[in-house]
C-alpha cells in the first residue's frame, strides 16, 4: 500500500546560466513552480500521512524566493540542478520521490533517484 502526496509552491528570482551561450547567460527572472512528491506507506488515526500544512512551511523555507540564485548556490542554477538540489535537501526531512521545477507553463525539470532501469521491456 502506498500513496504519493504532491504539495507545489511558487517562487519568483532571476538567475542566469553559467557557461551558456545564449539568451539565457543574460540575467532574467522566472515564477519558478516546485512540485514535491513523496512515497508515503502509513497513514495516522486522522487518516493523514505528512501534514500538508507542516510541507508548505517547510517548502517557504527552502526555497529561495526573490533573490538571485547565483548568490544563494555554488552550481549554475539550471532547473536540472535546482531539482536535484531541492530533492537532496527535502530528503533528509521526508520521503520525497520526486522534485519537478518548473520554469515556466510549457518547461521544467523532473529529479529523481528512482532506478527505472529495471522497468524497461
Ligand atoms: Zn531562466
Amino acid at each position: 500500500m502506498s500513496w504519493e502526496l504532491v504539495v507545489k509552491q511558487t517562487f519568483s528570482s532571476a538567475h542566469f546560466l553559467e557557461n551558456y551561450r545564449g539568451k539565457c547567460e543574460k540575467m532574467h527572472g522566472h515564477t519558478f513552480r516546485a512540485e514535491v512528491y513523496f512515497e508515503v506507506h502509513t497513514l495516522d488515526k486522522a487518516g493523514i500521512s505528512i501534514d500538508f500544512t507542516e510541507i508548505k512551511s517547510y517548502l517557504l523555507d527552502l526555497l529561495p524566493d526573490h533573490k538571485l540564485l547565483n548568490d544563494e548556490f555554488d552550481f549554475s542554477p539550471s532547473a536540472e540542478n535546482l531539482s536535484r538540489y531541492f530533492y537532496i535537501k527535502i530528503k533528509e526531512k521526508y520521503p520525497v520521490s520526486k522534485v519537478v521545477i518548473w520554469e515556466s507553463e510549457n518547461a521544467g525539470a523532473i529529479y529523481s533517484e528512482k532506478d527505472n532501469s529495471g522497468d524497461r521491456r
